[in-house]
Order: C-alpha cells, then sequence, then structure tokens
C-alpha cells in the first residue's frame, strides 16, 4: 500500500466525475515541512503555531518569531500556508503562562481568548507573521472564535499592526487573508454576519464535535463516544459549506476526520473541496477521492441525514464498498 500511495504523488487530486480536491497539510514543526514536496499536498492548510512553543521555557521574542515563520515561508516556496495564531490553553497549556486551577480546561481560558485578553502576545505574534510575509501572500486564522465580536477585536489587531509596520516604512505582505476556524458553535447562529467579515473558513472539528456533543475530547469514555459521520453533525456541516458558497468564501476542513478516508469521501459529498490532513493520510485520502463518484453520494447523503441514526458510518461504508471506493 506504501508504494500504491506514493505512486499517488504525482496523480491529480481529482474525482472520478471530475471534481478538483484541494489536499492540504496539517503541520506544526519545520520538520514537518519536507512532507509538502514528499506529498504532493497544495499547501499548508493548517500550520500550529503553538508547537514550537509549547516546547519553550520562554516566549520567543518577536524577532524569534519572525526567523521561525520565515523559515516557513521560505521552505514552502510557491505552496500556500495558512497559519493560526496560538492555540494554546486547555489540554495544550505553555509553561511560562498559567491559566490558574481550571475546572473545564476545554471550556476555559484558551487560544483567542488568551490572546484578547493579553492582546501584547497577539500583536507580537502578528507582527511577526506580518514581518515574516514582506512580499508575499499572509494568510491567517483565528482558533476558537465564539462570535463575531472576537474576530472584529483580532481582526482588528492585525490591522493595528499592519498599520505600524506601513508607517515605519516596512515593506508588508503582498496580500493579506484573514479567517477563523469554525470549532464554537455559537459561531453558526452568526454566519451571516461573520460570511461578510471573513476572507474564508476553515473547520476544527476535533473541537466542534467536543462542544456541539458536549463531549470531551480528551476523555476515553467520551472521545469516541459520539461519530462525526451521524445526522446532527452532518446537517450542520452542509449547511456551513452551502451557506459558505452562497457568500463566496472558500471553506476547508482540517480537523482529524479531513484525514480519514470514509470521513473524508463524506465532506466532499456535502459539498467541502479543500481538506487539510497529516502527512501520512494524503495517499489514503487521495486514492478514496479519485475513485469516488460525487454526484450518487450526495444524493445518497441528502436521504440519509434525515433518520435517526446514532452513525451514519455503516451505510457509508457499504455506499464506498458498493461503488468500489
Ligand atoms: C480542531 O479542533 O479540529 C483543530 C484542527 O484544532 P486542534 O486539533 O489543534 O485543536
Ligand atoms: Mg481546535
Amino acid at each position: 500500500r506504501e508504494q500504491e500511495y506514493a505512486a499517488t504523488r504525482s496523480l491529480p487530486s481529482v474525482t472520478r466525475d471530475g471534481v478538483p480536491i484541494s489536499i492540504q497539510l496539517n503541520c506544526g514543526l519545520l520538520i514537518d515541512l519536507p512532507h509538502l514536496a514528499a506529498s504532493g499536498a497544495e499547501g499548508i492548510g493548517l500550520y500550529r503555531t503553538e508547537i514550537p512553543f509549547m516546547v519553550r521555557h520562554t516566549h520567543p521574542d518577536v524577532q524569534q518569531q519572525t526567523e521561525l515563520y520565515a523559515r516557513v515561508l521560505d521552505e514552502a516556496g510557491d505552496k500556500p500556508v495558512l497559519f493560526r495564531t496560538l492555540d494554546v490553553g486547555g489540554d495544550k497549556m505553555l509553561s511560562y503562562i498559567s491559566a490558574g486551577a481550571q475546572e473545564n480546561p476545554a471550556l476555559g481560558w484558551r487560544a483567542i481568548r488568551i490572546g484578547l485578553d493579553h492582546p501584547s502576545l497577539l500583536r507580537q505574534q502578528l507582527r511577526a507573521l506580518l514581518r515574516a510575509a514582506a512580499g508575499r501572500p499572509l494568510s491567517v486564522m483565528f482558533p476558537m472564535i465564539a462570535e463575531v465580536a472576537e474576530f472584529d477585536a483580532a481582526r482588528a489587531i492585525l490591522d493595528l499592526e499592519l498599520r505600524w509596520l506601513e508607517r515605519r516604512g516596512a515593506e508588508p505582505p503582498s496580500r493579506v487573508r484573514v479567517g477563523t476556524m469554525i470549532e464554537v458553535p455559537s459561531l453558526l447562529w452568526q454566519l451571516p454576519a461573520l460570511l461578510q467579515r471573513v476572507d474564508f473558513l476553515s473547520v476544527g472539528s476535533n473541537d466542534l464535535m467536543q462542544y456541539v456533543f458536549a463531549s470531551d475530547r480528551g476523555n476515553p469514555r467520551t472521545a469516541n463516544r459520539y461519530d462525526p459521520l451521524s445526522p446532527p453533525m452532518l446537517t450542520l456541516l452542509r449547511r456551513l459549506v452551502e451557506a459558505s458558497r452562497d457568500a463566496g468564501k472558500p471553506i476547508g476542513v482540517c480537523g482529524e476526520m479531513a484525514g480519514r478516508p470514509l470521513d473524508a469521501m463524506t465532506l466532499i459529498g456535502l459539498g467541502f473541496r479543500s481538506l487539510s490532513m497529516a502527512p501520512q493520510s494524503v495517499g489514503p485520502v487521495k486514492t478514496m477521492l479519485r475513485s469516488l463518484d460525487v454526484a450518487a453520494l450526495r444524493k445518497y447523503l441528502v436521504q440519509l441525514t434525515q433518520g435517526g441514526d446514532h452513525s451514519l458510518r455503516p451505510k457509508l461504508r457499504a455506499f464506498a464498498l458498493d461503488h468500489g471506493i
């Protein structure tokens, strides 16, 4: 199978009925970057900036961060990189920032909440990203945004940094695209306002599952209790992809489900055209999608999501087998 997957590297990422699918990588360390060429992925759809912070004992300054992000962009070359700002807290605390004792860390002080409460942290990171991307395109997204006002506040900090850079005569990025992760369900009820503001959306299905089902992703008793391939989650995802398409804003999925072939198949059937995954998932997902007839699956999914099943996985697996996927 390894050889079979290696052989898919240079094959087009297009379904059997001709729908192009963008396959991107999830990365967080410089050592992940060689996978970009090796896997044939189109770009980095999620660069988790917290990973290098987690292994340090002191906070990297703007200069150190700038060098790091510039290296990521250098190594990615012509391929786009989507940086996510610091997503710490919950299960990913830094040794030098204390959140204090939190009874519900996943619902606690984490991600953009820390960034907005300590704007200097976010400002420094955004300044470093803007500097690193001088003269080239920059894409940034924020984690755990729960309401449009939080997106506006984070974006205002980015704009402030951009103006500061320009006042100092530094070269800005050639283009700045700003988006948000969809991880907190409250955002789903503000989609029209959100879609007016963002350049793109990215679904963090790991956290979205956790919050939609009120089911801790880190607890073995609850982590796999509910299935993303279930009527509630698929109905929600379909609504998201349709609203984004109507607004003309790109949307992708960067949670783990995008890297599991059956789940990825389902996401494509719902209308997603951009999936970001761990490097080892690229081969299996590409092999799956090259044998997929999207039109047939789309029709089947409409019927499936109206039922009361706990999980649609058995039926979707049967569909895949029946269709030679
Ligand atoms: C997610 O929540 O799906 C996601 C991609 O972010 P992380 O796994 O880093 O929380
Ligand atoms: Mg997340």
